[in-house]
C-alpha cells in the first residue's frame, strides 16, 4: 500500500511542524529543502526562458493596499491579524497579486510592454481551520509560483492556451500525468463583470482545455466572484483530489488598481490580468512528489544521492576525502563516520531511500576504489571515482526535467 507523504516525510527527516511554532506552519529539514530548493531552481529557470519577468516583493503591506485589493473585504476571515508599525496597520499577504500590479503600475505602459508576465516565489499566509491542516497539503503559510499575466483584449486567448501548455508541461516534467481539469464558472450572487465577459472568459478557458488534447469537467458556479478559472486537480496516496495549477480571469483588480496600458490609439485602455500558479502551492506539490515517488526520487531530485560509508574507523579518512572529490563534482554526499557497525549504517541509508551507497574498506583503499551498492540494482562491484562519475552520468540525467519553451 501506498505511503502518506507524512509518514515519509517523517523517515527522510524531509519536515515537521511543532506546536512552538504554530499549528499549519510547516518546518523543511535540510533534505526537504533541498527538494524545495530543486524545484524552484527548475521552475525560475523555465520561467525566465518563456519570457516571464521575475520580480520579489515583501511579505507584508499596509492595510490601504488590501482595500485597494479588496481583500479586507472579501477576504478578511482567511488574513492573519494586522500588525502595528509606526502606528499604521500591515497584513501578512494571503496573496501576491497587489504587489504585482503596483510593480505594473510604476511606469507607463503601452501595447507594445503586452503581455507582461510578472513572476515569484512568493510565500502567503492563510488562516486555515485546525481542523482541514494537513501535513504538507493544508498549511496556513506555503509558496506559490505565482504569476499575473497583463495583456491586451486581442492577446488574452492566446495567453491562456500558452499558460495551461505551461503548467501541463511543469506537472509532466516531474512525472505526474494523473490529474483532471476543471472549468469553473459563474458563482451565483454577488460577481463582477458583465454576462458578455464572463461568457467570453469561460470559452476561452475552455478552448484551452480543448485545444491541449484534454476533456474538462465543469465546475458550475465555481469560479471566484472576479471571473471563471481552470484548475488541475492532481491526487493523493488516498485518491483524494488536491488543486495544483489555476488560470484565473480577473475583471476586478485591473479597475480597482487603475492599471492602464496605452494602445495603439494613443488612449488609455484597462488590461486584462490572469493569476496563474502552476505548482500552485510549492509545498502541496513535494506533498503529491513525495506520494508519487514514495520518497524514492530519481537520482538527480533525491535529497542525499550518495552516501559514503566506511567500514572501520580507520577507513574514515579515505571516506570523507571521496566525500569531498564527490562534492566537488556537484554531487550531494552524506558520510558516516561513526563508530556504528556496517550493517547498522547500511539500514539507516536505506531508510533514508539514499540510491548510491559507496563502501571502503582495506581492500577497496589498497586498489583506491570503493563497492558500490544501488538501491535499484543491489551490489554492482568496485569501482573507482572515474569509472564511477561515467556510470552515474546517464542516472543524473534520468527524469531530470529540461527547460522549454513552452510557447512553440
Ligand atoms: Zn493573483
Amino acid at each position: 500500500m501506498s505511503k502518506d507523504h507524512r509518514k515519509i516525510g517523517a523517515e527522510m527527516s524531509l519536515f515537521s511542524k511543532s506546536e512552538g511554532v504554530g499549528p499549519g506552519l510547516v518546518l523543511l529539514h535540510p533534505n526537504g529543502a533541498i527538494l524545495r530548493y530543486l524545484l524552484e531552481q527548475f521552475s525560475q529557470g523555465a520561467h525566465i526562458l518563456n519570457d516571464y519577468q521575475w520580480v520579489y516583493t515583501p511579505h507584508i503591506g499596509r492595510a490601504e493596499l488590501w482595500k485597494t485589493s479588496g481583500h479586507l473585504e472579501h477576504y478578511k476571515e482567511s488574513m492573519y491579524n494586522p500588525v502595528n508599525i509606526d502606528g499604521e496597520e500591515y497584513y501578512l499577504k494571503p496573496m501576491n497579486c497587489p504587489f504585482h500590479f503596483t510593480v505594473y503600475n510604476s511606469e507607463i505602459r503601452s501595447y507594445r510592454d503586452l503581455p507582461m508576465r510578472i513572476a515569484e516565489i512568493g510565500t502567503v499566509y492563510r488562516y486555515e481551520l485546525s481542523g482541514t491542516l494537513n501535513g504538507l497539503t493544508r498549511v496556513r503559510g506555503f509558496t506559490q509560483d505565482d504569476a499575473h499575466i497583463i495583456c491586451t483584449p486581442e492577446q488574452v486567448e492566446r495567453e491562456v492556451i500558452f499558460a495551461l501548455k505551461f503548467s501541463l508541461y511543469v506537472l509532466r516534467a516531474f512525472g505526474l500525468t494523473e490529474f483532471k481539469p476543471y472549468v469553473s464558472t459563474k458563482p451565483e450572487g454577488k460577481s463582477i463583470g458583465s454576462e458578455e465577459l464572463w461568457d467570453m472568459a469561460t470559452e476561452v478557458l475552455k478552448k484551452a482545455v480543448v485545444s491541449s488534447g484534454l476533456e474538462y469537467e465543469i465546475d458550475e458556479g465555481g469560479g471566484a466572484f472576479y471571473g471563471p478559472k481552470i484548475d488541475l486537480k492532481l491526487y493523493d496516496s488516498l485518491g483524494r483530489e488536491w488543486q495544483c495549477s489555476t488560470i484565473q480571469f480577473d475583471f476586478n483588480l485591473p479597475e480597482r488598481f487603475q492599471m492602464k496600458y496605452v494602445g495603439s490609439d494613443g488612449k488609455n485602455h484597462t488590461p486584462y490580468v490572469i493569476h496563474r500558479a502552476l505548482f500552485g502551492s510549492v509545498e502541496r506539490f513535494l506533498a503529491l512528489l513525495i506520494e508519487h515517488y514514495q520518497g524514492d526520487f530519481p537520482l538527480w531530485l533525491a535529497p542525499v544521492q550518495f552516501a559514503v560509508i566506511p567500514i572501520a574507523p580507520a577507513h574514515n579518512e579515505y571516506g570523507r576525502k571521496l566525500e569531498i572529490s564527490l562534492k566537488k563534482m556537484g554531487l550531494r554526499v552524506k558520510t558516516d563516520d561513526s563508530g556504528i557497525n556496517m550493517k547498522e549504517k547500511i539500514r539507516y541509508f536505506e531508510l533514508k531511500k539514499v540510491p548510491y551507497m559507496l563502501i571502503a574498506g582495506d581492500k577497496e583503499i589498497k586498489q583506491n576504489t570503493f563497492s558500490v551498492r544501488s538501491r535499484k540494482h543491489g551490489n554492482l562491484g568496485m569501482m573507482d571515482i572515474h569509472s564511477f562519475q561515467d556510470f552515474i552520468r546517464e542516472d543524473l540525467e534520468q527524469g531530470k526535467p529540461k527547460y522549454i519553451a513552452a510557447e512553440e
